[in-house]
């Protein structure tokens, strides 16, 4: 469901700016109700907000849930919001854990500040280590989704971001698809009108609805399609996270010549499950 549209903000890889030019909507409070209303009488006990930032309009989001939960108090759900707002509002996240937020997406992308700042993503990597430590704080699981492959990160870069999920207790909290996503610049993206991307773009392929681009150090060329094929793998035959994503750690390191210091703990295939959407075909 949406409790409104748009976005105040303008990353530079998001295709949600061409289109409404960091404008936002919000849908009237009354017709979300309602929206809630008929998935519960259909049989949903879970709500996820497809909004592109929950918390471009916080009031309003607080409005909103407060509402669902005072009509639904054993319905649950989930939002995405960008690492800024969780920081700016986090005095509001205990309120949405009382009210039922079972996690919250949010668009890390990288850990590396040099690839944050050609996004243009308004945070650093201190700053999602600060979101996350508020969102757990709070009693609320953050599933951060990646953007691994852009033409400014490094192998480095990529060995970093699978230690650092060990690390932070992480592995579970994310898709393994967003272990391999490739930055996107179709037609009308605001990447096109930086000097950044220029040397590395190819052709346009009209039919993908975007512009080639090539990553200067071939072995992240390899990796990437290694870990594709992975994940796909893995997504067809439903392997544990953990599995697949010691598959993808491996592969990491042997794209960079180096072994890991540490294997994977294999417990943890056993491990609970954490909430999460169940289709992992999420950005
Ligand atoms: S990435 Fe998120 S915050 Fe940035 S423009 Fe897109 S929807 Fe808005």
């Amino acid at each position: 469901m949406e409790a409104s549209r748009g976005c105040l903000h303008q990353c530079l890889h998001c295709p949600i700016p061409p289109v409404y030019g960091g404008r936002f909507f919000v849908v009237p409070l009354e017709v979300v109700i309602e929206d809630v209303r008929r998935q519960v009488a259909a049989g949903a006990r879970h709500m996820t907000f497809a909004d592109p930032d929950f918390l471009n309009g916080p009031g309003h989001a607080l409005r909103i849930v407060t509402a669902m939960h005072a009509a639904y108090p054993d319905l649950t759900f989930d939002f995405t919001a960008k690492v800024e707002h969780l920081l700016e509002h986090r005095a509001l996240l205990p309120r949405f854990a009382a009210a039922g937020c079972a996690f919250i997406v949010t668009a890390a992308e990288s850990l590396s500040d040099a690839v944050l700042q050609k996004l243009d993503k308004g945070h650093t990597r201190e700053d999602l280590q600060r979101a996350l430590d508020a969102v757990r704080a709070a009693g609320i699981t953050l599933r951060p989704s990646w953007l691994p492959f852009t033409p400014w990160a490094t192998l480095d870069d990529y060995v970093e971001l699978v230690d650092w999920l060990i690390a932070e207790d992480l592995v579970d909290c994310v898709e393994p698809v967003q272990l391999a996503i490739r930055l996107l610049v179709p037609p009308g993206s605001a990447l096109l009108g930086r000097p950044e991307i220029l040397p590395f773009l190819k052709e346009l392929d009209a039919e993908a609805f975007t512009w080639r681009w090539e990553h200067p150090d071939p072995r992240m060329e390899r990796l990437y399609r290694t870990v594709s094929e992975i994940v796909h793998w893995a997504n067809h035959t439903r392997k544990p996270v953990a599995t697949t994503f010691r598959q993808v750690r491996n592969a990491a390191y042997e794209a960079a010549g180096r072994r890991p210091a540490e294997a994977l703990a294999t417990h943890a295939e056993r491990r609970p499950v954490a909430p999460r959407l169940t289709e992992p075909w999420f950005c």
